[in-house]
């Protein structure tokens, strides 16, 4: 099958989150499997183009396209070789995409400009196949900023040629973001008026929300977990808002598990790692945890664990549940080794409550992708206290690393992790969103550190568990042929 993705990441060059770990590692997976496979993503300004290969594509030409009242001028580049398995094409379009980041400043606010860059990005992912002469078989839009190429596929493109059926699925990974805007911006989107004055594809409570437009428009749509996709239809708390439009999907909206990319996470071969090592062969661990806390000066008490945590800072991750009990479990002799940015507030929370223990927390505020695997490996538990969590790919490294996950029971937390009451268990589990819940879990897992056999147990547990990408990759391609149907009915 010829796929289109439309992704605003990808690992490892263009990341904030686990998108991007999806974006890399599925496209990659579905390529080994016989598949072409092409992603189109902004160029974005911070880039390194000489470090990361990217150069212009000189087959196509500079070309301008419009959006709102604006026309920018673009360029198509791709990244690596083109003969690599996943071709990647990056859109060069100075006006826009020039400044650094991908949804936001450094302070953590969004762009103002984010509806226009993700206009230009769906118009010119949508005229790749036509100047390609590339009969595409589906595109496959990732989150609300690429929900826009479905809007213009079904709107723009319903009586225009394009090569090939190019059906739509929508991968969900994250419902709290949904592009939302005033109704007047439906001119930058270069729909019609009355597309925005009356409810539709586009309208939702008075306002422009791509999401919505995304899961209306697609033949297909999905998320990254089973649990994720009964909850958002089960309750406006998880569906933010949009519950009653995925049911409107019926059978037409599902949960595909997201899998573990255990080619760049594998303790066995990873190189950001002080020792290498695997089931059943944990000496390397234990020199990796010497490591870890050398490198942030962190002193636990003995037999008492090293807690990891990488992840955005926000409220989504349960910064809430975790910020009032650091100081106790500090006081008790636990180390913690904190990886994050996002929320101001919350970066200045962690700040100063780390400024308190020094000896005993370490935060460090920033995008560090070698710290992030050495957190991993060097930690004895790893912390995602989440109020929601359409997959959590974290989790699954941990388990991959023999580092426990003390998990919240929601979205893909609960189809990746089972309590080590059971006997399978792989990690430490809670129900409710309130930091006594939390405490309670680590408290478990405290006792069950210092019994040494059962630990090595469940570390065993964990690190045998497979989220295979292989496994995912064949979900997909039974939706890529369902749309494919769809679209030649
Ligand atoms: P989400 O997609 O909600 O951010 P996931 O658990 O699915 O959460 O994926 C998070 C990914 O981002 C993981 O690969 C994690 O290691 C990485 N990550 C998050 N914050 C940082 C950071 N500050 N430095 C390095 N990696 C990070």
């Amino acid at each position: 099958m010829k796929i289109l993705m439309v992704s605003a990441e990808m690992a490892p060059f263009a990341k904030v989150g686990g998108l991007a770990d999806v974006a890399a590692a599925l496209s990659r997976a579905l390529a080994s499997r016989g598949h072409d496979v092409r992603v189109v993503l902004p160029l974005y300004g911070d880039l390194d183009r000489k470090a990361e290969n990217i150069r212009p594509l000189k087959k196509l030409p500079p070309m301008s396209l419009r959006v709102g009242q604006q026309v920018h001028d673009i360029r198509f580049h791709v990244r690596g070789s083109t003969s690599s398995a996943v071709k990647i094409y990056l859109v060069e379009c100075p006006t826009l995409f020039d400044k650094p980041g991908i949804y936001t400043y450094a302070n953590g606010s969004g762009f103002e400009d984010s509806l226009q860059r993700s206009s230009l990005h769906a118009q010119a992912a949508l005229l790749l196949p036509r100047l390609l002469d590339w009969p595409v078989d589906v595109i496959h839009s990732h989150d609300a900023n690429a929900a826009t190429a479905i809007l213009y596929r079904q709107q723009w493109y319903a009586g225009r040629h394009l090569p090939g059926p190019a059906g739509t699925l929508l991968t969900i990974h994250n419902l709290a973001h949904q592009e939302v805007h005033g109704l007047d911006a439906v001119e930058t989107l270069g729909m019609a008026r009355s597309q925005a004055s009356y409810p539709g594809l586009l309208e939702f409570h008075g306002q422009l929300n791509l999401l919505k437009a995304g899961i209306l428009g697609a033949d297909l749509v999905n998320t990254v977990s089973p649990n994720y996709a009964r909850e958002t239809t089960g309750s406006s708390e998880y569906g933010c808002g949009l519950q009653e439009i995925l049911q409107s999907r019926g059978k037409e909206y599902s949960g595909i598990l997201n899998g573990g990319d255990y080619g760049t996470w594998d303790p066995t071969r990873d190189k950001a790692l002080a020792a290498n090592y695997g089931p059943g062969k944990l000496a390397g661990k234990t020199k990796c945890r010497k490591a870890l806390l050398r490198e942030l000066k962190l002193s636990p008490e003995d037999n008492k664990p090293v807690c990891g945590f990488v992840g955005r800072l926000v409220g989504q991750k349960g910064m809430d549940l975790l910020l009032p009990i650091l100081g106790r479990l500090a006081d008790d002799g636990f180390a913690f080794a904190l990886l994050g940015t996002g929320e101001q507030h919350l970066e200045e929370a962690t700040k100063e409550v780390a400024s308190r223990y020094p000896q005993r927390i370490a935060f460090v505020d920033k995008f560090d992708e070698a710290l992030a695997h050495r957190i991993y490996a060097g930690s004895d538990l790893f912390l995602m206290p989440s109020l929601f969590e359409p997959c959590g790919l974290s989790q699954m490294y941990s388990l991959r690393y023999g580092t426990p996950p003390v998990v919240r029971w929601t979205g893909g937390l609960a189809d990746t992790v089972s309590d080590a009451g059971a006997e399978s268990g792989t990690g430490f589990v809670f129900n409710d969103s309130r930091p006594e819940s939390f405490l309670a879990a680590l408290r478990r897992a405290e006792t069950m550190f210092t019994d040494k056999v059962r630990w090595k147990d469940l570390q065993a547990a964990g690190m045998a568990c497979d989220f295979s990408w292989d496994v995912a990759a064949q979900s997909y391609e039974d939706l890529y042929s369902k749309v494919i149907k769809k679209q030649s009915r």
